[in-house]
């Protein structure tokens, strides 16, 4: 099976490689030429463009930072044409990205048009889950192409669920993000707490991970410098989930509840938190830096 990959960036890189790694041929195509190159080194054949990767492939997977890029890519704009429009083959499609449910809808809806099926499969599990294979994906879309899908993104994850429809997935996964984005703030305001009055940030995250506040984010990802050796925050917060995107599907949950019209006081909480950390120049820093935000002489 031919797969083309678009989008080779902090998720992208390691799932194309676990495709590599479980015996799937790999044309790869990113606007960076060196995360192309890295890929080439496990075995995917580099593209020069989207267009040229997708020629001949059966399925297409893209992993792109947001619906303006994800739309851009499959509908075109500025007078380029879509990837839609210059497929030749029938390829499945299956967008990884996390968009708004109705960016997707809109890509999806364009593809079914032509007789193609688009499903929308974000991801959760962070850069630690796309380098182990052990990601979530959270399928929206038909039940046969989610059919068609389930090995491929069995080679990049651990669960797949079918959520729904088009959209479905996106609408889980931002609901899903909504709440890593407060339990992140909620973990680093309660770890700077405990510091702030004397006490070790290992050793309370061990208290609070053994104990009814126990989260995803004290079990994999502390955001305390030092306390987790592979978590980003030992590594100046470089890597892994950019606060740029965290703050962009706090924003589509935003939108979300505005159609919905649901309360989402909390959420508004961390959008609002992860707002104020990003416009202090912080977008390109992992989103656990959100530490930072409660940084006080004695904290890092
Ligand atoms: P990233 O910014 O590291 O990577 C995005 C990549 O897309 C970059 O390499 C960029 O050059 C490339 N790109 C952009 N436009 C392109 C185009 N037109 N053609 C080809 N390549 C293009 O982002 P990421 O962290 O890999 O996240 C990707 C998506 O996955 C986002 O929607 C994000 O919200 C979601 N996500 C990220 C994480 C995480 O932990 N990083 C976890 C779950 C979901």
């Amino acid at each position: 099976m031919q797969i083309a990959f678009i989008g080779l960036g902090n998720m992208g890189a390691p799932m194309a490689a676990n495709l590599l790694k479980a015996g799937y041929r790999v044309r790869v195509f990113d606007l960076v030429e060196g995360a192309m190159q890295a890929l080439a080194g496990e075995g995917a054949t580099p593209a020069e463009s989207a267009r040229d990767a997708a020629d001949g492939a059966d399925v297409v997977i893209s992993m792109l930072p947001a619906g303006a890029h994800v739309k851009a890519l499959y509908l075109g704009g500025d007078d380029q044409p879509g990837l839609l429009e210059a497929l030749s083959g029938q390829p499945l499609i299956i967008d990884a990205s996390t968009i708004a449910p109705e960016d997707a809808r809109e890509v999806a809806g364009a593809a079914a048009r032509r007789g193609l099926t688009c499903l929308d499969a974000p991801v959760s599990g962070g850069v630690g889950g796309a380098r182990a294979g052990t990601l979530t994906f959270i399928v929206g879309g038909s039940e046969a192409g989610f059919d068609t899908a389930r090995p491929l993104l069995e080679a990049m994850g651990r669960n797949v669920f079918h959520a729904g429809d088009s959209g479905a997935g996106q609408v889980a996964k931002i609901c899903n993000n909504m709440l890593l984005g407060i339990l992140m703030s909620g973990t680093a305001e309660a770890l700077a707490l405990g510091v702030e009055n004397g006490l070790d940030p290992a050793v309370l995250s061990e208290i609070m991970k053994q104990s009814s506040g126990g989260n995803w984010a004290l079990n994999v990802y502390n955001p305390w410098p030092g306390v987790m050796p592979q978590a980003p925050a030992s590594n100046d917060y470089q890597g892994g989930f950019l606060v740029d995107l965290m703050s962009k599907d706090l924003g589509l949950a935003t939108s979300l509840a505005l159609t919905s019209r649901s309360a989402i006081p909390m959420g508004a909480q961390a959008r609002n938190l992860y707002a104020l950390h990003a416009g202090g120049g912080n977008g390109r820093l992992d989103f656990s830096s959100i530490q930072r935000f409660y940084r006080r002489g004695d904290t890092p």
